[in-house]
């Protein structure tokens, strides 16, 4: 029989217990030892991935929590031209370009402070001075418990994306030939411009201009002539404009001119776009001189004012497009109004100043002659009021022509005529046996600034054979606004010839005694509109009463325009006014009236 060794069994639980103990010792060792290996060889990626990431194309900067900069990568020195050794230990500060304020910079701390990172578009300064911009992300980085250790931010040179960008805008937004706006931007710009229009309350104007017979001269000469004119074309067009003035190519041969809302009235809008109008009529008219050839064009304009007040962008382009139409069907080469009551207006100026050219040659100007009293109802003078009858537009008032007259400066031959009429009327006036103290003429703004005007009325008296001191000239207050020392030499000068003044539509102006003072003038004339107060106005009346105290004062000589009623008489010679003219004595007569009326009255 043989025997179990029991010594064996003895040591069984031993190694058992040795086994157990290995299995609890290796196992896990074999496996942190695993997990370590892995964990390194992760770290060996992350370090190799992070390696390559700092010779990525995109420039890297990491700084410490002090924003000391402690790393960049090649694309960095690249990009700013800063080297490591140059650059380590600095502070981004040194790429500031400038072009940013503190509340830039302010923005980017706030949004790292509170989301741990930032990003948008920055102007930086490279090393040799360029300025350029780029597009940059910063991140906060974090330790374990939170506290910011560094800041790492990644950026790339954006000035090609933003050539591209502005490339495409102008590929959207421009008109490839001409290079002006499209009709894209037209729409952008326009509803902008309704809204402001709207909401301050102003008003702007939108002209369509549409070439006249454009196809043919591309049929004829073909395109490229064609181009090179709608280029010069569009040239012209601009170089009418404001810089707040948007001159668009909608296509074709078709343009619109956008001037932007503005406060004013409405008239002076009506006025404005009669001008400009009428400008670009004129520069397309110019000859264009095209690769050789001369070519006259013409242009078809309709006009429409906005005021962003229910209209869209669709209706005004549809408004202007119709006065286009009618501008073509009026016979090209003109503008016409959307709105007929605007209309109105500009073809009864357009009329008047037609006609207004023709008035002198045709003898179609009268003089009229209103008396002017003393209380004691004696004559003292009369004041020669032009009238102006017209075969296609009947009587018209001084009150709608003469402002015509001034602006297109036809006053200075109309108030020639006067000047030489008048002095006729008074040799013929004398020839009747009739003598009136003397006769007031009315002189506008324009014709006294005129260089000879001192020299041109002498001369005119004196062929005449009329006394200067016969003629009262009637200046209002204006006149003598934009220089007060032309003002005095002119009258100096007239008044020792022994012509006399007048000081016209007294108190609607700037009356200041600082001029009144030093301008020797003889006579002081209240404007009608206080005269007509007089009875219902307390101000007027008041304004009346200090004008005669003023004038008194001066040793001038008072009279009072407009004098309609016993009433308005009282008043004015209650106050110690001297003399009147005005409905209540006579309305302005004909020369041949006059001498009657002179007749009936006494001369003072
Ligand atoms: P003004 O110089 O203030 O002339 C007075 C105007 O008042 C005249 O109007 C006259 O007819 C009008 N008038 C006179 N008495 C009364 C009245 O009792 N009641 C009312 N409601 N009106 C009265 P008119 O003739 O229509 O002339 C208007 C303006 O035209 C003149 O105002 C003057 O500024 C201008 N004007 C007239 N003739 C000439 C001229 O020969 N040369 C220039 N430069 N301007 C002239
Ligand atoms: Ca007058
Ligand atoms: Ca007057």
């Amino acid at each position: 029989m043989k025997f179990i060794d029991t010594s064996y069994l003895v040591s069984l639980p031993i190694l058992i217990a040795l086994l157990l103990f290995l299995i609890a010792i290796i196992i896990p060792c074999a496996l942190r030892f695993k997990k370590t290996t892995r964990a390194l060889q992760k770290s060996e990626t992350d370090l190799k991935i992070a390696a390559m990431a700092f010779k990525s194309y995109e420039a890297i900067m990491v700084t410490d929590a002090d924003t000391n900069i402690i790393r960049i990568n090649p694309s960095f020195t690249r990009l700013t031209g800063y080297t490591e050794t140059e650059i380590i230990g600095k502070t981004p500060k040194i790429l500031n370009s400038g072009k940013h304020d503190a509340l830039f910079f302010k923005n980017i701390w706030d949004a790292l402070n509170s989301k741990g990172k930032w990003g948008g578009e920055i102007w930086n300064r490279r090393k040799n001075g360029d300025i350029y911009p780029e597009w940059q992300t910063i991140s906060a980085i974090q330790n374990e418990q939170g506290k910011v250790t560094h800041y790492i931010s990644f950026f790339t040179d954006i000035t090609e994306l933003k050539k591209a960008e502005k490339e495409i805008e102008k590929l959207a937004f421009y008109d490839s030939l001409t290079g002006l706006p499209n009709r894209r931007l037209l729409h952008e710009r326009l509803k902008h411009e309704l809204n402001i229009a709207a909401r301050y309350n102003r008003a702007g104007i939108l002209f369509f201009l549409d070439l006249d017979r454009f196809k043919h001269i591309n049929d004829s000469l073909g395109h490229s002539i064609g181009d090179l004119l709608l280029i010069e074309t569009a040239q012209r067009l601009q170089s009418l404009l404001r810089n707040t003035d948007t001159a668009v190519r909608l296509g074709g041969d078709e343009f619109v001119i956008l001037v932007s809302a503005q406060d004013g009235i409405h008239n002076d809008l009506l006025k404005q776009s009669n001008i400009i109008a009428e400008k670009i009529i004129n520069e397309i008219n110019r000859p264009f001189s095209i690769n050789g050839h001369q070519l006259f064009i013409s242009a078809s304009i309709g006009i429409t004012l906005y005021t962003g007040i229910d209209e869209t962008v669709e209706t005004l382009l549809k408004r202007a497009d119709t006065a286009m139409y009618q501008a073509k069907e009026a016979g090209r080469n003109t503008f016409r109004f959307y709105q007929q009551s605007m209309q109105d207006v500009v073809d009864t100026r357009l009329h008047i100043e037609k006609n207004l050219r023709k008035a002198i040659v045709n003898s179609e100007f009268t003089i009229h002659y209103q008396p002017q009293l003393s209380a004691s109802n004696q004559i003292v003078g009369a004041e020669a009021l032009i009238r102006w009858q017209n075969s296609e537009l009947g009587t018209v008032s001084p009150v709608n022509f003469i402002p015509i007259a001034e602006e297109t400066g036809l006053i200075i031959s109309i108030g020639q005529w006067v000047v030489e009429s008048v002095c006729e009327q008074i040799q013929l006036f004398e020839k009747q046996g009739i003598s009136i103290p003397h006769i007031a003429v009315n002189i506008s703004a324009k014709q006294f600034h005129q260089a000879d005007f001192v020299s041109n009325l002498i001369h005119t008296v004196y062929e005449q054979n009329v006394k200067p001191d016969k003629i009262m000239l009637e200046i209002t207050e204006g006149v003598f606004l934009g220089n007060l020392e032309e003002a005095i030499d002119k009258m100096n000068a007239l008044k020792e010839n022994g012509f006399n003044f007048s000081i016209d539509d007294f108190g609607t102006g700037y009356s200041s005694l600082t001029y009144l003072k030093r301008l020797p003038f003889d006579q002081l004339k209240i404007d009608q509109s206080f005269v007509r107060g007089l009875v219902d106005d307390k101000t007027d009346a008041a304004i009346v009463k200090a004008i005669v105290v003023m004038a008194k004062s001066m040793d001038l000589n008072l009279i009072a325009e407009g004098v309609e009623t016993t009433q308005h008489l009282d008043y004015l010679s209650g106050f110690g006014c001297h003399y009147y003219q005005g409905y209540y004595f006579s309305k302005p007569l004909t020369a041949k009236k006059i001498v009657e009326y002179v007749k009936n009255h006494s001369i003072i």
